[in-house]
């Protein structure tokens, strides 16, 4: 089926949709907070609303397939979407995430303690182990792309480069090097443009880095081709100030070269989860 009928079976008529201010630039257009009537009787839900600058086909085709893969996915720490929109230009509906960006609440929240830090590594972790499970790549996982609902609930959120993993090679192979997020990618990414859940495990443990050092930039200000060396020849981002050995040991488990030797969320999510009681307990 064409993707757009796909798609638009999901679709909200304009008058359920009311937009309201801006809550952050994407790459084609604004989100926007909004308020969405999901039946005439109900209450309508508080939304984040992605929308398109001039009616751009080049952004029209990444919404709808950014929609036409949300709209396969369904758990609690996964941004959910509410629908496709085509007003005056197309809009992609999805669940608001009050507080915003995790990178931000990181800069912001020098405090945070490391059981909260281990909380949202959990959940994150939760939702990415459920990516996993459905052979979804994402991509583009980083603090920046998970969104809070509360200071104790993450969600993932940025499907734009996420793909269906192919059954058959398993894994996504990427036509070329476009707006990469080099400093979260895995080596086998940067040489092979080879994308899978593992490699998704490697985004994540800079994820993790980015959490324990409040939300740096990581790699300082490195040139990718500077950093492809430094991960080549062994090196890895260092252990964040103040970061417990065993949370910076799951981070260099995620950055083993070989993408055989890194563990599955799936796993992962049980030593985070451990590592969490633990220092709640404290
Ligand atoms: P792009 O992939 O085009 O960069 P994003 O999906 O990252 O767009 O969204 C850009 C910004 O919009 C985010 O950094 C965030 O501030 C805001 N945003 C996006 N989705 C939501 C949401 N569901 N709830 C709250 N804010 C959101």
């Amino acid at each position: 089926i064409d993707i757009r009928d796909d798609v638009l079976s999901n679709d909200l008529r304009p008058d359920q949709v009311r937009l309201e201010g801006k809550l952050g630039s994407g790459q084609f257009g604004e989100v926007r907070r909004g308020m969405c009537y999901l039946t005439s009787r109900s209450n309508p839900v508080p939304v984040a609303v992605k929308t398109l600058k001039n009616n751009d086909p080049a952004g029209e085709k990444e919404i709808l397939s950014e929609a036409s893969l949300m709209k396969q996915l369904n758990h609690q720490h996964i941004v959910r979407m509410i629908g496709v929109c085509k007003g005056e230009s197309l809009m992609l509906v999805m669940e608001l995430a009050e507080l915003g960006p995790l990178k931000k609440y990181l800069e912001k929240n020098l405090d945070i303690r490391v059981w909260h830090q281990l909380e949202l590594m959990v959940q994150i972790c939760d939702g990415m182990r459920y990516l996993e499970s459905k052979d979804v790549v994402h991509r583009d996982l980083a603090a920046r792309n998970v969104l809070l609902v509360t200071d104790h609930f993450a969600k993932i959120s940025d499907f734009g480069m996420s793909r269906m993993v192919d059954n058959s090679s398993a894994y996504y192979l990427a036509h070329g090097p476009g707006r990469w997020p080099l400093m979260w990618y895995a080596p086998e990414c940067l040489y092979f443009h080879k994308f899978d859940s593992k490699s998704d495990v490697w985004s994540f443990g800079v994820t993790m880095w980015e959490i324990m050092s409040n939300g740096s930039r990581p790699y300082d200000r490195k040139k990718p081709q500077q950093i492809l060396h430094f991960i080549e020849s062994g090196n890895r981002l260092n252990k964040p100030r103040n970061c417990d050995d065993r949370i910076y040991e799951i981070m260099l488990q995620c950055w083993e070269f070989s993408k055989e030797d890194r563990p599955h969320f799936q796993l992962l999510k049980i030593s985070l989860e451990e590592l969490y009681r633990e220092f709640l307990r404290l």
